[in-house]
């Protein structure tokens, strides 16, 4: 295991229809049971001597939580951690820019499932596009470049959005990537309607752009990746559901409430709040988060997970997307 992906908080500003319900946050982990920055701290500094090299800061809605700048300089400054990424709606992200990349951020990646502002608001329950395009802005005038631009693609929602966003990268370096619908979370009632493969994405694109030339990528890159025909950017396609990628994947996640998760489609996971809180002497507790790791990273399925999607009860926001 490689890449570690935390969710730093399971609130978030937006409301999006396929992964949240409309409402407060009542049902959300409160404060007390989230992680602190130095129980955060704690699992990064035990892993990282045991491969954990990238560390991907996510949630909920990263940005709303208070102090995340100086959380990552010091994930930036932990020895053996070599990249460390953030996954954001931009909402916040102007306000906040300054200070992402002063912290050592290296590379932030956005999500934008339309550029139509009124279908924006259809998704997500929020007037919040202006805001998110200036957030957008910002983190490419800050030097967040290339962005990569993620789209969950919604048969019947945004399908039509799929080829204005891909023409997106004949003008800007993006990756702009595309990716496909899981049954988890509120997208358990889209499914199977609204699920849009790789391959119907690709046969709009094809029709409106010509044959996309494929890009090479590490193995370990999750996206297939792809050129348009005079392309500046690139796009990807992240395919869990039709080519799914689990003999090379790599990564485990924390969740905010302190439970590493080998694997976003299963609900299998593993607490390591109450090592982290069991009051034992600190050499003790990494050597105990390292086992915890090492039973993670064994419960990890190898075979794919189109056949039985068992996420449990959490929404992709709570498990950290
Ligand atoms: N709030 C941040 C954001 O919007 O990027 C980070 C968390 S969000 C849960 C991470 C990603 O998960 C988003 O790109 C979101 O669109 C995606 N996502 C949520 N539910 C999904 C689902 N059922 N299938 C595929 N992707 C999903």
């Amino acid at each position: 295991m490689k890449y570690l992906r935390v969710s730093v908080t399971e609130a978030c500003n937006l409301r999006c229809r396929y992964c949240l319900p409309e409402g407060d946050l009542g049902q959300y982990a409160p404060h007390k049971v989230t992680l602190t920055d130095e129980e955060i701290l704690t699992v990064v500094e035990a892993l990282a001597p045991v491969g954990i090299e990238k560390v991907r800061i996510t949630g909920g809605e990263p940005l709303l939580r208070k102090g995340v700048p100086a959380l990552i300089r010091r994930i930036v400054e932990t020895p053996g951690i070599r990249e460390v990424t953030m996954t954001t709606n931009a909402f916040l992200l102007g306000r906040h820019i300054e200070e992402l990349k002063k912290s050592g951020l290296h590379r932030i990646n956005v999500s934008l499932d339309t550029l139509d502002p009124q279908r924006f608001y259809e998704m997500t329950r929020r007037h919040a596009f202006t805001t998110v395009m200036e957030g957008i802005e910002a983190a490419e005038t800050a030097g967040f470049t290339p962005l990569k631009v993620n789209a969950v693609v919604v048969k019947g929602v945004n399908d039509a959005d799929v080829v204005p966003l891909a023409g997106e990268t004949l003008r800007r370096p993006w990756q702009m990537r595309f990716i496909e619908l899981m049954p988890i979370g509120q997208a358990r009632t889209l499914w199977p309607h609204g699920f849009m493969s790789m391959e119907e994405m690709m046969a709009q694109i094809r029709a409106a752009y010509g044959e996309p030339e494929p890009v090479p990528v590490p193995e370990s890159e999750t996206a297939k990746v792809f050129r348009l025909p005079g392309g500046i950017g690139t796009l990807g396609f992240i395919t869990p559901m039709s080519k799914h990628f689990c003999g090379t994947c790599d990564r485990l996640r924390l969740t905010a409430n302190g439970t590493l998760r080998p694997c976003l489609c299963d609900a299998a996971e593993v607490n390591v709040k109450s090592i982290l809180r069991s009051g034992q002497d600190p050499e003790e507790v990494r050597q105990q988060i390292r086992q915890a790791a090492q039973k993670a990273a064994q419960m990890k399925p190898y075979s794919g997970v189109e056949q039985s999607v068992r996420s449990g009860a959490r929404t992709m926001a709570q498990i950290g997307g």
